[in-house]
């Protein structure tokens, strides 16, 4: 089972138009929180994950096994963002093969009941600020997007920024981004006007290089300030990562490969096991190895909360990566 401070989720997404039209095979069970991979070319090799959740997609949308947008944010959103508010530094990040749907479960669609993680969660934000009734207290929330992209950040909310940022570290802080844009919101449609802007900024970049989405990160933070009387008494932040994992990439290339995300593997199951030990040191958690878990020190390690969801393909053709993103996400508990 995972350690208290990391929820692992996978969710496996409907077959695509073009895996119908091949007539590709389901190779993923789920049943409650268990998930099962088979290698249909050999039947007998089965292998079984449990997870924190097992989010289902293969029957109707009215069938209670199926796992709605809304049913995640309940599960995964909501719960993080009740930890912010009681101070946690709390990081939700997605990852899995390109098209797996990551996109999908963080961000979504604009149709009702297809909005993602993060809208949903902004949304709440605003809602129980504004529902607030204590006198005494006010909220402040900003924002900012970047990616990082071969170990370079890059600021999506001001992508005519010349050259990659600096990445440096305040003596009581820890690591940030120098320079990157940090915008006031008050509402949540602000938010979601920034964060079309930056996600045009990635799409461009996308489209431009073949192999930029499968070696990108997006990163997009709130910064979320809740003030008593004239004093700050809590300063918490939000980060919420779409990893994305390489097509075939293996994790034992990985480190050549993809460097964030094979030292993100590291660094969250050396905490889940420092938890499991209930040692005290973090001296071997290796967070400096790459910009992303150096970045996101604060947000995975000390005072935090950090969900993890694993996007996963139905199909047969995907196989290997999928059994390599099931056991990515089980090193993480
Ligand atoms: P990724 O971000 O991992 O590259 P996307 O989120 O863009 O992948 O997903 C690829 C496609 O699959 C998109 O068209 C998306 O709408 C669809 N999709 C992904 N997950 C789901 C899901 N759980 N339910 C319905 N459609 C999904």
């Amino acid at each position: 089972m995972a350690s208290a401070s990391v929820k692992v989720a996978v969710r496996v997404r409907p077959f695509n138009t073009r895996e119908t039209s091949r007539g590709a095979k389901c190779v993923i069970q789920m049943q409650e929180k268990s998930t099962c991979i088979y290698n249909l070319k050999q039947p007998k090799d089965a292998k079984n994950f449990t997870f924190d959740y097992s989010y289902w997609s293969h029957t109707s949308s009215e069938d209670p096994s199926f796992a709605t947008q809304r049913q995640v944010y309940l599960d995964i959103g909501e719960e993080m963002l009740l930890h912010a508010f009681e101070g946690y530094n709390v990081c939700i990040f997605a990852y899995g093969q390109t098209g797996a749907g990551k996109s999908y479960t963080m961000m979504g669609k604009q149709e009702p009941g297809q909005q993602g993680i993060i809208p949903q969660l902004c949304e709440d934000l605003f809602k129980r600020i504004v529902d607030n009734t204590d006198p005494d207290l006010s909220f402040t929330v900003e924002v900012s997007y970047m990616e990082i992209y071969c170990e370079r950040v890059r600021d999506l909310l001001n992508p005519k920024s010349k050259g990659p940022l600096r990445v440096r570290e305040h003596p009581i802080m820890g690591p940030y981004v120098e320079d990157l844009s940090k915008m006031a919101v008050t509402s949540y449609s602000d938010i979601a006007d920034l964060m079309d802007c930056g996600n045009k900024a990635r799409t461009v970049a996308a489209t431009n290089m073949n192999e930029t989405s499968s070696r990108s990160h997006a990163v997009f933070t709130i910064v979320f300030t809740q003030h008593r009387h004239d004093q700050m008494t809590n300063l918490d932040t939000e980060k919420v990562s779409d990893s994305t994992g390489a097509k075939g990439m293996r994790l034992k290339e990985g480190a050549n490969i993809n460097k964030s995300l094979t030292t993100l593997g590291k660094v969250i199951s050396a905490l889940a096991e420092m938890q499991s030990n209930k040692k005290r040191k973090s001296d071997f958690i290796p967070y400096r190895d790459s910009v992303l878990t150096w970045l996101l020190r604060e947000n995975l390690g000390g005072n935090s909360r950090t969900a993890m969801i694993a996007a996963l393909s139905p199909a047969d053709i995907n196989y290997e990566e999928t059994l390599s993103t099931l056991r990515y996400a089980d090193r993480a508990k």
